[in-house]
């Protein structure tokens, strides 16, 4: 299996080139193919099997496809919330999802990613968010901040990634992630990624997501 064969554009293929990257691992082999068609996805693995890239990758040929067509060009002065939207537990691991969307995306120029995350102040956030934005990684608490205040645009994300969801669970973010999922658009493609989809979590997938599911473990 080559990245080649996954069917990501040149760009990604570069980045993954600089970053050392040989062959995809199981889990990327499984589960980039299955997004860039569309599915939804629930990947049960831990950290250190690629799932970073597995959904990372799928979610960066999202935005360079859809930027071919002329008229997904940002206008001047136009504020574009972001397609992608991954929430995640800690403000630790919403800086690895960055630096993962930047590393792999750093043949894109006009990528831009940024976080919110509990901890830091509002200021620079609100100024990122008042930017065109293509991915927005977060952790629930602070968006359901931004969202309460009018400052965060969830109409045009096409692509909810759930990093760690059974971490999120236990820290008690149900209701924050039930009510961020309300303010998206229905019509769009939900990626899990969680150490077990047992429980509440399971339940939490069935809510979220369609039923044509690509289950990878
Ligand atoms: P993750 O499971 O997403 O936390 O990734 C674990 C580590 O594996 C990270 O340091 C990645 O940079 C690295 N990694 C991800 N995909 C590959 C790959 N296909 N080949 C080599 N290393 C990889």
């Amino acid at each position: 299996m080559t990245f080649e064969s996954l069917g990501l554009d040149e760009a990604l293929l570069r980045a993954l080139k600089t970053a050392g990257y040989e062959q995809p691992t199981e889990v990327q082999a499984r589960a980039v193919p299955a997004a860039l068609a569309g599915k939804d996805l629930r990947v049960c693995s831990s950290t250190g099997s690629g799932k970073t890239a597995a959904f990372v990758l799928p979610a960066l040929m999202r935005i360079i496809e859809s930027r071919k067509d002329p008229a997904n060009k940002p206008k001047r002065g136009e504020v574009r919330g972001p397609r992608i939207l991954v929430l995640v537990p800690t403000r630790e691991l919403a800086m690895q999802v960055c630096k993962a969307a930047s590393d792999y995306g750093r043949h894109v120029q006009w990528l831009a990613v940024t976080n919110v995350v509990g901890g830091v102040p509002y200021g620079a956030q609100l100024k990122a968010l008042r930017s065109p934005l293509d991915i927005l990684v977060a952790t629930p608490g602070r968006l359901i901040d931004h969202l309460g205040s009018g400052k965060a645009v969830l109409e045009n994300v096409e692509m909810l990634v759930l990093d760690e969801a059974d971490r999120m669970l236990d820290m008690g973010f149900i209701e924050d992630i039930e009510h961020i999922a309300e303010s998206l658009p229905a019509k769009r493609q939900t990626l899990m990624a969680s150490a077990t989809f047992a429980g509440e979590v399971g339940q939490l997938a069935q809510r979220l997501q369609r039923d044509d599911v690509e289950r990878i473990e």
